[in-house]
């Protein structure tokens, strides 16, 4: 679904993003596998070593401007084009308000948010040089209902869901089609480190019954970043069994 196109997919080292671009790679694309430190960047790499003409692995400061544009260059110079940018690294906490610091809060929204924008902003000049592209971001269930504790977390996903609607109408004229999906409860490390006492609940009101799988979500990812969605942009697609935070 995917022959000879080009993704960067940010936070792509475990979790929904490295089920993301396993799946792209089996599906013709090459893949650039971003994460935050070089270490985890390289223990995903060995864990695709059928791949590795058609993966590079890197791990920039993605609200650092320089680094991002590097990081789009270098891209750019081993594989000759980028049509797909996945922004799906992101940071999550549960902290009642009350504990919540002023940092605290700006470190979730620089990476859930700020650095989809930089990172999009970049994606989008390579993508008009070839005549469009496909932004998509990992937004979540939580920007939907919000959350009873954690307000940033929920507030950065509400914010990618704006950014998503708004680039999609302001980059569909370059035939570049921007859409999200909002995962409901995952199974990956994100999940994990969450109480049982909040994570029982939830599981509760999901009517499919079970947590989705990080493959659930980039199933989704593939049908959107492929021809089988090419009228489809602007979307946030719900990837959640139906399932009520
Ligand atoms: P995860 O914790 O398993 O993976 C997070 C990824 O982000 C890793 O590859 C990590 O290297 C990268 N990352 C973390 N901090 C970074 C930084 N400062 N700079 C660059 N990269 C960084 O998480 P996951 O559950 O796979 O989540 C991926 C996305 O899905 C996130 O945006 C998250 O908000 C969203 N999401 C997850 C769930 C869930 O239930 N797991 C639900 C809804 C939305």
């Amino acid at each position: 679904m995917l022959n000879d196109k080009v993704a960067v997919i940010t936070g792509a080292t475990r979790g929904i993003g490295f089920a993301t671009a396993k799946l792209f790679l089996e599906n013709g694309a090459k893949v650039a596998i971003l994460g935050s430190k070089e270490e985890s960047v390289n223990k995903a790499l060995e864990k695709l070593p059928e791949y590795q003409d058609k993966t590079i692995g890197l791990y920039p400061n993605l609200n650092n401007e320089e680094e991002v544009r590097n990081m789009f260059q270098t891209v750019e110079e081993k594989f000759g084009k980028i049509d797909i940018l996945i922004n799906n690294a992101g940071i999550s906490s549960s902290t009642p308000l009350e504990n919540y610091t002023y940092e605290e809060f700006t470190k979730i929204v620089d990476l859930n948010l700020n650095a989809l924008f930089l990172c999009s902003k970049v994606a989008s000049e390579y993508m008009k040089k070839i005549g469009g592209g496909v932004i998509l971001n990992t937004s979540s269930m939580v920007s939907i209902y919000g959350q009873p504790a954690g307000c940033g977390y929920p507030a950065s996903k509400f914010a990618v869901n704006g950014l998503t609607k708004s680039l999609a109408r302001e980059l569909g004229r370059f035939n570049i089609r921007v859409n999200a999906v909002a995962p409901g409860v995952i199974n990956t490390d994100m999940v994990a480190v969450l109480p049982k006492e909040v994570i029982a609940p939830i599981i509760q009101g999901i009517p499919l019954g079970r947590i989705g799988e990080p493959e659930d979500i980039a199933n989704a990812f593939l049908y959107l970043a492929s021809p089988m969605a090419s009228f489809v942009t602007g979307a946030i697609l719900s990837v959640d069994g139906a399932g009520r935070a």
